[in-house]
């Protein structure tokens, strides 16, 4: 394809949880110009796309259609006539599951090749499959099923001629292959009724798989016999996978996702956007769903001039002292543009002195710079790096008595650290790397939304600001909106400030790093399951 050439991919998004699209998928996403999606398809797989980039959502939510297949075809044609009229490119239609498995990808492909636009797809793993995985259930084992048949379970039941053949099902369902239905819930009487009418055992497992692969997942467990009535007491709803087929008696002995240790936990994850990934990765890996609420963000300093001021004249401090991975970060981004002429805009600027990081992330990201930090102390806390500073100094036979100290930080921040290098005669430079700020689009109401309707059962606060700033978006709801929700902080002075906010009740991490709270977390969950 050149560049001004137009192409469209139909590209499968996979069954829901992100990871599970394709190489190719993501790729391609990340050259989109227009984005064409669905219901279906998970939002975080927009964050591949260009911010440039339009995004059309044409979602379909169960069978109440907004937008008819028909104007979904003829607006992808139009677009992509547009999108060529206006220099080409790259138009996605993004489809939950696989594009060609009852998903209406043909018709689309069809609609493309007759307006003579060109086209790819871009297969995905449909949900028929990745959703029993996800609940242990393998579609085909040996010596158990040799079959899997993709079904619609959508078909209007007082259609007179069915294009299902239910008695070749009852008899695959009786040799032990399996039967996956899609888009079923709604007809489940229907559908178990038709393969016992048709001679299919009426204790033949059943699993029905509801928002299969994501953290909100579900699974019941039944026969043809009983799925009904089990589905209607626990009111379960679309969209689910039903499984009929011997397969599924292997699910008590291989699921998996479920086991997972923070499974089932909806958790709020308050650390600012560039921050959040490590620990919100960690936390979803180990099953959790993933709120992510900004609660600060980071900006410029009102003023770079103490900075600057140190950059430029680096070679006169003995100590540099990190307090945070933001101010690494900010520090070696200012660097090369305000070294003094002729010195080095690399960090072998910073050869003369010795450097301090506060704690283990602060170090491994001085390490990402080629710099291994001299001190590390034991405790995270600013009161010890200063001791462990000054243990460093004292065996090396100098003292911090005029000794010269920066601390690039956030413009503001807690002045024991400084207070306790000059009491010691230091001459302390506290030069503002970053501002944290509330966001300025902060869902606050969305939050509250969620909070007051129970969907949320953990919040993780990683700093004393932002305790301050969460309680400060929630004002005078935030005791009432909290009451219900366990509170994980990652050290001392985090628990001080929620205590200080009138939160008695705090999970506090014995190791103060986002490892620590992780464990906390873990470790809390753990003893409430072995509890149940
Ligand atoms: N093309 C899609 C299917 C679209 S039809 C694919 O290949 O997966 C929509 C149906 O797919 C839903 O009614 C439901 O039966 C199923 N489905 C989609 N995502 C699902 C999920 N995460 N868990 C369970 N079923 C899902």
């Amino acid at each position: 394809m050149t560049a001004t050439q137009t192409m469209v991919y139909l590209i499968g998004a996979g069954p829901g949880d992100a990871g599970l699209i394709t190489v190719r998928g993501a790729d391609l996403l990340k050259r989109a110009r227009i984005v064409i999606y669905d219901y279906l398809s998970n939002a975080a797989l927009l964050n591949y796309v260009p911010a440039s980039a339009e995004r059309i959502y044409v979602g379909k939510k169960g069978f109440s259609a907004h937008v008819t297949q028909a104007e979904i075809n003829a607006l992808l044609v139009q677009k992509a006539q547009e999108l060529a009229q206006n220099g080409g490119g790259v138009l996605i239609r993004l489809k939950g599951g696989d594009p060609f498995v009852f998903g209406r990808g043909g018709e689309e492909a069809l609609a493309l090749s007759r307006a003579h636009i060109p086209f790819e797809i871009v297969p995905g793993i449909t949900s028929g499959i990745a959703a029993p995985a996800y609940a242990g259930i393998p579609v085909t084992h040996r010596g158990i099923s040799s079959s899997v048949t993709f079904v619609t379970g959508h078909e209007q039941p007082e259609k007179t001629q069915s294009a299902i053949d239910w008695t070749a099902l009852a008899r695959l369902a009786t040799r032990g292959g399996t039967l996956c239905f899609y888009m079923g819930i709604h007809n489940l009487d229907f559908i178990c009724a038709n393969l016992i009418r048709q001679g299919a055992p009426i204790n033949t497992p059943v699993a029905l798989v509801r928002w299969g692969t994501l953290p909100k997942q579900e699974v019941l467990t039944a026969t043809l016999c009983d799925a009904p009535k089990k589905a209607r007491a626990a009111k379960f709803a679309a969209p689910a996978i039903i499984l009929v087929g011997r397969v599924a008696q292997l699910r008590p002995e291989l699921a998996w996702f479920e086991r997972r240790p923070l499974f089932g936990v909806r958790v709020v994850v308050t650390r600012s956007r560039v921050q959040a990934g490590v620990l919100s990765d960690r936390l979803a890996e180990l099953g959790a769903d993933v709120y992510e609420f900004p609660t600060i963000e980071q900006t410029c300093p009102d003023s770079y001039e103490v900075l600057d001021n140190a950059l430029a004249h680096l070679a006169s401090f003995d100590w540099v002292v990190f307090t945070s991975v933001n101010g690494v970060d900010c520090f070696f981004e200012r660097l090369p543009q305000k070294a003094a002429p002729g010195t080095c805009t690399d960090p072998r600027a910073l050869a003369h002195a010795r450097v301090a990081a506060i704690g283990p992330a602060t170090a491994q990201r001085l390490r990402t710079f080629g710099i291994t930090a001299d001190v590390v102390p034991e405790s995270y806390r600013g009161e010890a790096v200063f001791t462990a500073i000054r243990d460093v100094a004292q065996k090396a036979g100098s003292s911090l008595e005029h000794a010269c100290v920066l601390i690039p930080r956030a413009q503001v921040a807690r002045s024991v650290l400084p207070d306790l290098f000059r009491q010691a005669g230091a001459h302390v430079v506290v030069a503002p790397a970053y501002k944290t700020v509330l966001p300025r689009d902060s869902a606050v109401s969305e939050l509250a939304r969620e909070l007051q309707a129970g969907r949320v059962d953990a919040i993780t606060f990683t700093s004393s600001s932002t305790v301050r700033n969460l309680f400060a978006l929630l004002k005078d709801q935030a005791p009432v909106l909290l009451r219900n929700v366990e509170l994980f902080s990652i050290g001392p002075i985090t628990t001080e400030t929620l205590h200080d906010a009138g939160c008695t009740d705090v999970h506090q991490a014995s190791e103060y790093t986002i490892n620590g709270l992780i464990t906390c977390m873990c470790g809390y969950y753990r003893e409430r399951k072995d509890k149940k």
